[in-house]
This record gives structure tokens, C-alpha cells and sequence, in this order.
């Protein structure tokens, strides 16, 4: 089941999401329907509808097809295979075919970095895409085959496991984590959480024992525990893998921190683009709770209720973000909120709410299976434990590690097969470009922290194609909610383009500077705070990318005012001197 079918306005986007699926767009018809059932106005429902990615008004087609445009995809081959698949299917990207047979654009990252290039078909992962693939595609389609009817190949994810450590090497037994947790008792299992030294695994490092002990210690009649499983960041995808592999452990570091603070629901916030989930993972939610591991009176402790829902996402990188997530949960656009009050005091519909991400509670289920002890066993004493990374790009074995922290870039690069790397994106299009002269550092809370994203580019790479990429992310995903993130992302992406044409100046190169600068300072969340990064990373560490594309060292406005009066040249018939500004037309 899906959250929350209670009729409530929080069932919106689960509705909104079913309706897409059903129609191919959101009917008027449906639009006023859901406004009479729900109690919300109409431009309510529109505004949370243009917010998402995968929700639209507009017909779509049959068949909605989305290529995932991460820089990992392009250097795959993605690009070429866009223009492929759109040629057979005799459409341009970005538009519907007149028949509306079928859709085709391109979308942010969809998680499949160590199998791409890759795409969704109606919200259903389509992986290691060749030009074979393409062609399958495109014949399926034509014949209108329904989409279960094609091969389970194309819909393959696997699981590249390439090195494994405490936690992915520890045999797991369904139910030991919360017996043991529930034996010693809340109190006992903070202890240990708080003794383990285990941070919070999204990249920003929160001590976790800190943050149940807040929520349990805020005054309210309910709270809710939330799993942010919404892996939106490029280039990540281990949270993938955790779900599908290892979804007992999750649940158990759910319902233990169900345990400690207090509560009996906790949702999990999966991403649209892992829509190929939701029914496994229910599937094992079932289980549970048929086994007394999940719901009423858990392990037979007549006090201890505790379930949960999935909420799927609509394609909003914005909502990883854990007070947009929480917005988003309720049913609304994913607008981050103002914080203070954080969320563990005033979270879901205004009640203490936990959130961590899915390695955090796969972490917090094993500390209390092994204990403090074991966990501190690797890492250092700042970042106890293990980080899983998510590795991509230029190396011979892409896939998911885990590292101890405190491992260096360099052996990470060692152990991928990574050669002539020239740099390493770590964290994602938000994190940080590091260059070869400092492969010496490490990955650690310390130093480089990061949520588990790592993109490698070797010397043959154009760096600042990446770059470009990322910063094209940043302003497809602003939510717009501020000025600063909203015209900031969109100014750079169009300084960016000016130099990867080779009409900037030195000028130019100074203004993105200071408009980063200026982001970094006033933007309202992480997203516009993070949006510069890797423009001023490229900017600092490898200013030559930029410097050998400018053309002049004299200022060219990016508008060009001459330019755009050629339209009206072309209707008067007009090309003589006096019609061009050089020609003392103004
Ligand atoms: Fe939205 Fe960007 Fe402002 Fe964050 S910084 S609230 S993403 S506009």
C-alpha cells in the first residue's frame, strides 16, 4: 500500500501519482473531483502537480519514456541513444507523438549509475541500454505491446556488490535486531547508539543517538520515524541496493527507533524512480507483519505497535531535502521549511518526526544485533564505522563499496580500477570536484564528507562538460521558492553556456564568482547553497578549463541585442546599415 488513504488532503500526491499512471495526465474532471473529496482548491492541486517532475496536465503518451541525463549516462553514450530511440520513434525530445502513442524526454539521474545508460518507461527502470535495447524499444512500442509483456532483461537491475565490509559481510537474521533492542529497552539501545558514534549517513553527519533522544524528548502525542529513500542525488545509488538487499534491516532500524521515541507509524519515502520497489518492498512488509515483526504487538510486547507506509515520489530532487520530504509526505509541494523548528520537534503534520536515511537505520538495526563495539571496530574516531559508496565513471568495476572511513581517494580509485583519473566528483552534483593533488584525502566527516556519491573522470574527460551538467541540474531542480537559488542557478547555467561557447571574458568569469558567493550565503536551503559548488570548485581548482575558453578579455553582454533584432530585419526587409546597431540604428 501506498501512504496515506485516509481521505485526508495528505493523500494527494499518492492520488495524483495513481491518476498519471492511469491516464497518462491529470483530467480536469479528476482535478475537481480530488478537489471536492479532499477539501482543496483547485490551484492547489495544479500548483502541486506542475511541482513534480512526473505529474502533468498535459496528455502524455502511452508509453512515457524518460532518459536519465546524469554526466555518468552522457559518458555512457546516453546522448546518442536519445536521438536513436527518437528517430525510430519519429518524435523530437521533449515533445509527445501526435498519435500519443508515445513521450520522450530526458530527466535528472535515475539512480542506475553502474548500469547505464538508463531510463524509465512509465515509471519502470529500463538499464544497460544499447543500441539492440533501443531497437527492442522502439518495435514494442510501435506494436503497442503492453509493458508486461517485454522482456524481464530490459528491466534487469543488478546488484553490483564490488567490495563488502562489517556491515554488508554480517549475516542478518530477520527479527535479532529489535528482539535484542527490545530486550535491553529504549534507554539501553540509545546508549549503544550513542556509544557506536553512528552519524548520520546522508552526508551531513548528525549523531543519530542525538537525534531520536531530541524527538523522544519532545513534548506531543504522537511521532513519526520517516525513511528518506529518496536517492536523488547524482550519481548515488546505494540506497538501490540497500533496499532491495537488505530491506529486513531497514525496517528493524525503523521499528527500533519506533521503539525509543515513541511511535506507531513511520513511512518510507521512496523515489519515483524506484517506483520498480514499491511492490517488493510491500510485499515484505506483509511478511513481517504476518511473522508478529511489523504492526500489533510486535514480538508478542502487547504495548508495541508499530507499521508502515511507502509514499512514493513524484521526480523532485528538491524533496531529499528532509523538511521539503516532509512537506511532501502531507501531500504538498516539496518547498523546504524554515528552519528552526527542525523536525524533531515539529516534522509530520507538525509532530516530532525522525528522519535518517537508509543506511543510517541499516546501521542503527546492526549496532543493536553487534553492539558499540563492533561498529567502532573500523574507521576513526570521529567517523566510526563504514561509509557505502556508490562508484561510477571512469573505472573498470563501477558499483556499490564499502569503505572503512578514513580510506583515502586513492585506494578507492585503486580498488575500482580507476586509471589517469584527472578528478573525482564526491557527493553528487552538490559535493565537491577534487583534483589528483589531493587523492590523498579521505573519505570521512573529517575531511570529505559525502552522502555516498563517486564519479570518477579520467584524462580524457572535458571536465567542464561535467560541470555544465551539474549546473543544468541545479536550475532544472530549483523549486523557485527563493530568489537568490531561483535566478542565481538560472544566471550561472547561462554565464556557464556563454563560456562553453567561447564567448566569455575574464569579466564574466569574476561575476560567476561573486553571484556563487552569493548564493552559497542567502539561498534558503541546501540546494541554492550547494548550487555554485561546482562552478566555484572549477573555478578554483581548475581555472584553466575556463580561462583557455574565453575569447576576449573585453566585456560581451550575454545579451545580444543586435542579434535579437534580426527577427524584425527579416519581416520589414530591412538589412541595410541603419537596421544593425553598428550602423547607428538606435
Ligand atoms: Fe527552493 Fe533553491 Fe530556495 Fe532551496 S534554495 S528553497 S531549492 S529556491
Amino acid at each position: 500500500m501506498t501512504s496515506t488513504g485516509d481521505g485526508s488532503a495528505h493523500e494527494l500526491l499518492q492520488r495524483l501519482i495513481e491518476l498519471q499512471q492511469t491516464y497518462h495526465h491529470i483530467p480536469w474532471t479528476e482535478i475537481e473531483r480530488l478537489s471536492r473529496q479532499l477539501s482543496l482548491s483547485q490551484s492547489h492541486i495544479v500548483g502541486v502537480i506542475e511541482f513534480y517532475s512526473f505529474l502533468h496536465t498535459t496528455h502524455q503518451g502511452e508509453y512515457e519514456i524518460f532518459i536519465s541525463d546524469n554526466i555518468t549516462d552522457q559518458m555512457q553514450g546516453s546522448r546518442l541513444l536519445a536521438e536513436l530511440l527518437a528517430k525510430g520513434l519519429g518524435i523530437e525530445i521533449g515533445t509527445t507523438r501526435a498519435d500519443k502513442r508515445v513521450s520522450l524526454n530526458y530527466t535528472s539521474c535515475i539512480g542506475m549509475g553502474d548500469q547505464g545508460p538508463a531510463a524509465l518507461i512509465n515509471g519502470y527502470t529500463l538499464t544497460a541500454l544499447t543500441t539492440e535495447r533501443i531497437n527492442q524499444i522502439i518495435q514494442r512500442v510501435d506494436a503497442s505491446t503492453p509493458l508486461d509483456q517485454w522482456p524481464r532483461s530490459l528491466f534487469e537491475v543488478s546488484s553490483k556488490t564490488r567490495r563488502k565490509d562489517i556491515i554488508l559481510n554480517s549475516e542478518y537474521i530477520p527479527g535479532a535486531a529489535i528482539a535484542a533492542g527490545l530486550k535491553n529497552g529504549p534507554t539501553s539501545l540509545l546508549n549503544q547508539l550513542e556509544q557506536s558514534g553512528l552519524r548520520g549517513c546522508g552526508g551531513a553527519g548528525f549523531s543519530t543517538a542525538s537525534k531520536w533522544r531530541f524527538c523522544a524528548a519532545a513534548d506531543a502525542e504522537k511521532r513519526f520515524v520517516v525513511c528518506n529513500a529518496d536517492e536523488g542525488e547524482p550519481g548515488t545509488f546505494k540506497d538501490r541496493y540497500l533496499l532491495q538487499a537488505h530491506t529486513d534491516r531497514l525496517i528493524e532500524g525503523m521499528t527500533l527507533c519506533a521503539a525509543v521515541i515513541g511511535s506507531s507509524t513511520g513511512f518510507i519515502y521512496l523515489r519515483g524512480e524506484y517506483r520498480y520497489l514499491l511492490q517488493p518492498l510491500n510485499e515484505i512488509l506483509e511478511q513481517r507483519r504476518k511473522a508478529g515483526l511489523l504492526g500489533q504487538s510486535i514480538l508478542g510486547q502487547a504495548n508495541f505497535n508499530f507499521d508502515i507506509k511507502i509514499h512514493l515520489g513524484a521526480g523532485a530532487y528538491i524533496c531529499g531535502e528532509e523538511s521539503a520530504l516532509i512537506e511532501s509526505l502531507e501531500g504538498k509541494r516539496g518547498i523546504p521549511r524554515s528552519r528552526p523548528p527542525f523536525p524533531v520537534t515539529q516534522g509530520y503534520c507538525g509532530f516530532p518526526t525522525v528522519v535518517n536515511n537508509v543506511e543510517t537505520f541499516c546501521n542503527a538495526a546492526m549496532i543493536a544485533q553487534r553492539g558499540p563495539e563492533w561498529f567502532r571496530q573500523v574507521g576513526t574516531p570521529a567517523s566510526p564505522g563504514t561509509k557505502l559508496l556508490s562508484i561510477s565513471g571512469d573505472c573498470e568495476r563501477p558499483g556499490i563499496y564499502e569503505f572503512p572511513f578514513g580510506t583515502s581517494i586513492r585506494d578507492i580509485l585503486h580498488a575500482c580500477g580507476a586509471q589517469q583519473t584527472l578528478a573525482v566528483q564526491i557527493g553528487g552534483a552538490a559535493g565537491r570536484m577534487i583534483p589528483a593533488t589531493e587523492f590523498n584525502r579521505t573519505i570521512a566527516f573529517e575531511d570529505i564528507s559525502t552522502g555516498g556519491s563517486f564519479m570518477i573522470f579520467n584524462q580524457n574527460r572535458e571536465l567542464l562538460r561535467a560541470i555544465e551538467n551539474f549546473t543544468h541540474f541545479f536550475r532544472h531542480e530549483s523549486c523557485g521558492f527563493c530568489t537568490p537559488c531561483r535566478v542565481g542557478s538560472s544566471l550561472l547555467a547561462k554565464q556557464l553556456s556563454k563560456v562553453m561557447v567561447g564567448h566569455a571574458t575574464a569579466k564574466d568569469l569574476d561575476e560567476m564568482s561573486i553571484l556563487g558567493s552569493l548564493m552559497q550565503k542567502t539561498s534558503h536551503c541546501g540546494l541554492g547553497q550547494t548550487a555554485a559548488n561546482p562552478i566555484l570548485d572549477g573555478l578554483g581548482k581548475f581555472p584553466s578549463l575556463f580561462q583557455s575558453r574565453l575569447r576576449a578579455t573585453s566585456f560581451e553582454p550575454a545579451f545580444d541585442l543586435d542579434a535579437s533584432l534580426e527577427e524584425a530585419r527579416l519581416l520589414t526587409g530591412r538589412d541595410d546599415p541603419d537596421a544593425h546597431l553598428e550602423g547607428g540604428g538606435v
